[in-house]
């Protein structure tokens, strides 16, 4: 078996593949090429796509794409039940179609079908994800003179903050949640606590001001990817006024910034440990 032929980094919705493995236990759907996007189970940031499998007059409801793995020793594991992180040496990675309900009979090893992703959710998702990018790269500008120590700079040049202390993000359509750990070791990393307390709402307006110079901007957005295969390094690349961003990531995107009406963020500090930063997409 070989890794999983993908194609969604190029924003294609519909493709056809053979399909090479299904597992009625666990309801998944493995094809040996697909425009589903997967979760990832490492880093969970990106819910997979939904759509459908046919052949013929045969349908199958696809719930999640997730990741699969097969180990040497044959060994099958399904979305977060990967005892390995990705691309892990000994395993074979393939995205799997998790389906609703019993695979009809025509959805078969050796089988040609036909794969169509939900285009509503994946182009919710895209902006969702986009815009949970941008959203970082502003905190980290907005808060870079909150840094009383060098650390490194993120993609614009700026202390990343984001690479410091996000321990969570979950992206939705339309946004996204990110969660920033507060704690003792970013103050001993230089990082004025206190500070950015008693700033909040000025960073929040600083934020949201540079997010729409970049939507006003309307710049290029695109995913460059290293080979053809789900488990080949992918680069999202922004143009922004201030230069191009680029940094590995596994999810999709939107092609322009000109596709949104809006992005802007909310900080909650309700926890003074924890920042709780909410983006909010508008459609253009
Ligand atoms: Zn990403």
């Amino acid at each position: 078996m070989q890794s999983t032929l993908i194609s969604f980094p190029a924003g294609t919705l519909v493709g056809e593949g053979e399909v090479v493995l299904v597992d009625q236990r666990a309801s998944v759907v493995v094809v040996d090429a697909t425009p589903f996007h997967p979760v990832d189970h490492t880093w969970p940031d990106q819910p997979g796509d939904t759509g459908v499998i046919t052949v013929g007059d045969a349908r199958v409801r696809v719930t999640e794409a997730v990741m699969v793995a097969i180990s040497d020793e044959g060994v099958l594991a399904v979305g977060s039940d990967i005892p390995v992180k990705r691309g892990g040496e000994g395993w074979t990675w393939m995205v799997g179609h998790r389906t609703d309900g019993v695979i009809p009979a025509d959805i078969a090893v050796g089988a040609r079908v036909t794969l169509e992703v939900d285009a509503d959710l994946r182009a919710s998702l895209s902006r969702g994800h986009t815009a949970c990018h941008l959203a970082s790269l502003a905190l980290d500008a907005a808060l870079a003179d909150l840094w009383r120590k060098e650390i490194g700079n993120d993609p614009l040049g700026n202390p990343d903050f984001e690479g410091r202390a996000n321990q969570s993000s979950r992206i939705r359509p339309d946004g996204s949640v990110d969660e920033y750990r507060l704690g003792k070791s970013l103050r001993r990393a230089g990082f004025d606590s206190e500070g950015f307390a008693a700033s909040i709402g000025e960073r929040e307006a600083r934020i949201n001001e540079l997010l729409a110079d970049w939507v006003g901007s309307a710049g290029e957005s695109r995913i460059d990817v290293d080979g053809p295969s789900i488990i080949d390094r992918r680069t999202w690349r922004c143009a922004l006024p201030e230069g191009e961003v680029a940094f590995l990531c596994g999810g999709t995107h939107v092609r322009s910034l000109a596709e949104f009406a809006s992005i802007t963020v909310a900080l909650d500090l309700s926890d003074p440990q924890l920042l709780v930063m909410t983006t909010t997409a508008v459609a253009a």
